[in-house]
């Protein structure tokens, strides 16, 4: 049996005997109070009555007649003269009547004695009422009852009393049990679960739908698995597709340098351009251990950003000017359309500055011809930039992709043009972690637009 069961099932049977116990205690005093009061009250009236209808302790015949009578009523009687002797008894009954006695009846007021019979289970219970004759004091009538009669009653119902309460109690075991078992059984079911999960079964899951906080855990509990399913095959593919971007360069730096090694080479022009493929591909080596350490810095929440008040457009400037020499080489004009007081964001510099410096990147990157339109705006509670180029552009379907880290429009394209397939990915999680926006739209061989949006600063 479960410990909750056992805990639940001590529980409510303690609550359920500290409710019992009391009421039973009080139920079984009310029960007896009223009985005797009842019958306190119905030997009363029959003694007052009685009492009043006697005329002369001498007549035995009325006296016979009240002992018939009080036999019809399952009662006895018990006739007394103004000295305490007994006139009359229905039975064989000793009462020790005092001087008090007496004299509380001679002054007409009733009084309640104990009877005792032959044996023991034969007491009884009297009302005495004075016997007056025009005004003096003649005797007094008892009438009893039997305690045994007023018990009888009372223990039918302490027995009915114990008989329910030990009802209830095997009905609360009972009812006990099966809720118990009913909380316990999804409970050991998610805790086997989440075992399986911290075991690394991860596609385990666990069927409870009902719509309290135990469905609510289970529903944590599959989200929880669900999650870590998907990051542990996004840690995956993260992996493979590091050890493959790594594995490129590498091949091209050992196949070059051993060319060099073994003098492969005719002139001393083609050993330079050896050497500079050799330099090239290391400079990317460098450039993608850099981003892959920056993005697992921000994946891991790890990155410290020095958030300050800046101007924004003062680090699109300076970032605009670092890639002048590169939109002359390749022919590209520079259109620059920045607004007026553009108010102040809250940003990390040197941040802002990789972000713009990745979107001016891949801008002449993937733009062979025409422009790059920069344009900074302020409107409501946002600084808004947009970086629009009329280059090679994006379809649709791969404009979804585009900021997954790895995902490349043309894989052999952006490599031969030096991307690393993490700068929009970089871009992205830079952009959020300064609380801003970021989004983008293009048409195949028109061109790219990305727009960023940043709040302004209080
Ligand atoms: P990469 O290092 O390959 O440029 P990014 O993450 O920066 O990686 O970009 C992902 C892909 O998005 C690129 O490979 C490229 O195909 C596409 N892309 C990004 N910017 C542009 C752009 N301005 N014009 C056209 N395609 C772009």
């Amino acid at each position: 049996m479960s410990k909750l069961v056992l805990k639940l099932g001590g529980i409510i049977m303690i609550s359920l005997l500290v409710v019992l116990l009391p009421l039973g205690y009080v139920a079984n005093k009310i029960f007896t109070n009223f009985y005797y009061s009842e019958v306190q009250s119905e030997i009363g009236e029959l003694s007052q009555k009685y009492a009043h209808t006697i005329t002369s302790l001498d007549d035995q015949e009325m006296i016979n007649m009240f002992k018939n009578l009080a036999d019809l009523t399952n009662k006895e009687i018990y006739i007394v003269d103004n000295m305490g002797k007994v006139i009359a008894d229905s039975g064989e009954h000793k009462t020790d009547l005092t001087k008090e006695d007496m004299n509380e009846l001679s002054s007409g007021q009733s009084i309640q004695k104990r009877f005792h019979g032959s044996n023991k289970e034969s007491t009884h219970l009297g009302l005495g009422y004075p016997i007056m004759n025009s005004g003096t004091f003649q005797g007094a009538f008892f009438v009893l009852a039997s305690i045994n009669d007023i018990q009888e009653p009372i223990e039918k119902i302490k027995d009915l009393l114990l008989l329910s309460a030990v009802g209830a109690l095997f009905l609360a075991l009972g009812i006990t049990f099966v809720v118990a078992k009913k909380m316990s059984d999804p409970l050991l079911e998610m805790e086997r679960a989440t075992r399986e999960i911290a075991k690394g079964n991860l596609d385990i899951r666990v069927d409870i739908s009902s719509r309290d906080e135990v469905g609510s855990l289970a529903k944590a509990i599959n989200d929880l698995a669900l999650e870590t399913n998907r990051y542990r095959t996004n840690r995956r593919e993260f992996l493979a597709n590091i050890s493959h971007e790594l594995r490129t360069p590498m091949s091209y730096l050992k196949g070059y340098a051993e060319v060099l090694k073994k003098g492969l080479y005719q002139t001393e022009e083609e050993k330079q351009d050896y050497l500079t493929i050799i330099e090239d591909e290391t400079d990317r080596l460098v450039l993608l251990i850099s981003d892959l350490f920056d993005l697992s810095k921000m994946e891991e929440g790890k990155i410290d950003l020095q958030l300050e008040r800046l101007d924004l457009t003062e680090v699109l400037d300076t970032t605009l000017f670092k890639h002048k020499i590169e939109l002359e080489k390749k022919g590209l004009s520079l259109q620059k359309q920045i607004g007026n007081h553009i108010p102040f964001i809250e940003a990390d510099g040197m941040r802002l500055e990789q972000i713009f410096t990745n979107l001016l990147g891949n801008a002449i990157r993937y733009t062979n011809k025409g422009y790059i339109h920069v344009k900074v705006w302020s409107a409501k509670n946002n600084v808004y930039v947009s970086i629009e180029d009329t280059g090679v552009g994006i379809s649709d379907e791969e404009l979804a992709l585009i900021f997954e880290r790895f995902h490349r429009v043309e894989k052999s394209r952006s490599r031969e043009l030096g991307g690393t397939g993490l700068g929009l990915a970089i871009v992205k999680n830079l952009v959020e972690l300064q609380h801003g926006t970021i989004s983008a739209s293009s048409q195949v061989d028109k061109g790219t637009r990305f727009q960023l949006s940043f709040p302004i600063a209080e």
